[in-house]
Formats: C-alpha cells, structure tokens, sequence
C-alpha cells in the first residue's frame, strides 16, 4: 500500500549555489567546491581547501 508522502524541501529562494573547480595546492589534483562551501577537502590527499583562498591558475 503506497500513500503519497511527498514533501517539498522547504527552499528560500536565495543565490544558488555553484560548484568550483580549484586545484589542490599539495598534490594539484582537481577538488570541486561549492559556492556555499566554506571548506572541502581533497579527495585525493584529503588538504583542507578553504574557499576564500581558493587558487585561481
Ligand atoms: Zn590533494
């Protein structure tokens, strides 16, 4: 028996975010981070990346 349990994610409609594509600086592989992402860690080495000292090549 199914019932319909849909519920919408309650969602402001604020800047979306987007994601970013820096390179890690320890071992230079390419780490994706959201806009609204303040840290994300590389998948590779696991360095921290902070988004507002993202590199910029
Ligand atoms: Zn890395």
């Amino acid at each position: 028996m199914k019932e319909k349990g849909f519920e919408k994610p309650a969602c402001s409609t604020q800047s979306a975010p987007f994601p970013d594509e820096v390179t890690c600086p320890r071992c230079g592989a390419d780490i994706e981070i959201w806009s609204d992402e303040e840290v994300t860690s590389c998948s590779a080495c696991g360095y921290r990346v902070f988004n507002h000292e993202r590199i910029v090549s």
